[in-house]
C-alpha cells in the first residue's frame, strides 16, 4: 500500500474509523474523528485521548478539512516563503510518517497477538488430541480385554457343549440299551407263560435250583449289574410261582 492510498483512521483506541471531511489533528502528531475531537476538546485543558500530553497551547489542536478545495489547496500557502513553504510541508509529512509508522506498528502487534492466540489454541488443540487420545487407547484396551473375555466364555461354552453332546450320546446309547432290554423282557414275559407252564414244570422237575433255560439271558443280565439281575430274578420268580400253583392244581 502507497502511503498516498492510506487513509487515517480515529486514533481513539474504541473508535478506529476511517477519517474523512474534517478531523482534528493535535500537535503530538495525532489525529480523531470529528466526533470524537469535539467531545475531547471542548475542555480545557485538553489532554490527548491517546497519548495523554497535555494540549494547552493555542495551536496544539486543529481542526482541519482532510479534503480541501483546489481553491484552498491554491491559496493557503501563498506569499510564504519557501523555506516556510518547505517546514509546513516537511512538518506535514512528519505527521503523516508517524500515523503510517503507528499504524504499522499496531497491525504488527494485533498480527504478533492473534499469533500468540494461535499458538495458545494449538497447545490446546494438542492437549486436547492427547487427552483423547489417552482416552481412547483406553477403551481400546478395555474392549480389547472384553474380546478376550468374551473369547475366553465363548471357549468354555463350547467345551460344556461338547460335554453335553457327549452326555446326550451316552444317554440315548444307553436308552437304546435300555429300550432293546425292555423289548427282550417283554418278550421273553409274554412267550414265557404258555410254554413255561409245561417246559419249566418238566425242567422244575428234574433241577428246581437252576433253570438251565435261563441260564445265557440271565449271564447278560449279570453283566449290567447285580441290581438288573435282582429285578430280573424277581420278576422271574412270579412265574415259578404260578408254575407252582399251576402244578399244585394240576
Ligand atoms: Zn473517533
Ligand atoms: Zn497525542
Amino acid at each position: 500500500m502507497s502511503a498516498s492510498k492510506y487513509t487515517l483512521q480515529c486514533n481513539a483506541h474504541q473508535c478506529r474509523v476511517k477519517l474523512s471531511g474534517f478531523a482534528w489533528v493535535t500537535a503530538c502528531s495525532h489525529v480523531f474523528c470529528d466526533q470524537h475531537g469535539s467531545e475531547t476538546f471542548s475542555r480545557t485543558p485538553s489532554v490527548c485521548p491517546a497519548c495523554s500530553n497535555m494540549l494547552s497551547g493555542k495551536l496544539d489542536v486543529l481542526r482541519t478539512e482532510l479534503a480541501p478545495s483546489e481553491q484552498y489547496k491554491a491559496m493557503v500557502l501563498i506569499g510564504l516563503q519557501p523555506e516556510t513553504v518547505l517546514e509546513i510541508s516537511h512538518n506535514a509529512l512528519v505527521f503523516w510518517t508517524y500515523q503510517v509508522n503507528q499504524e504499522r506498528l499496531l497491525m504488527e502487534y494485533n498480527l504478533s497477538r492473534a499469533g500468540g492466540q494461535v499458538l495458545q489454541m494449538e497447545k490446546f488443540m494438542i492437549q486436547q488430541n492427547q487427552s483423547r487420545e489417552l482416552e481412547l487407547n483406553a477403551l481400546r484396551a478395555e474392549i480389547a480385554s472384553l474380546k478376550k473375555g468374551l473369547e475366553e466364555y465363548k471357549q468354555k461354552y463350547n467345551e460344556v457343549l461338547e460335554r453335553l453332546n457327549e452326555r446326550n450320546r451316552q444317554y440315548q446309547k444307553l436308552q437304546g440299551l435300555l429300550d432293546s432290554l425292555r423289548m427282550h423282557t417283554l418278550g421273553i414275559g409274554e412267550k414265557d407263560p404258555t410254554p413255561h407252564t409245561f417246559t419249566t414244570g418238566l425242567v422244575k422237575q428234574h433241577s428246581p435250583h437252576s433253570p438251565s433255560f435261563l441260564r445265557p439271558e440271565g449271564d447278560r443280565f449279570f453283566s449290567l449289574g447285580p441290581d438288573n439281575s435282582q429285578s430280573f430274578f424277581q420278576f422271574n420268580t412270579p412265574t415259578r410261582d404260578r408254575t407252582h400253583s399251576f402244578m399244585k392244581k394240576n
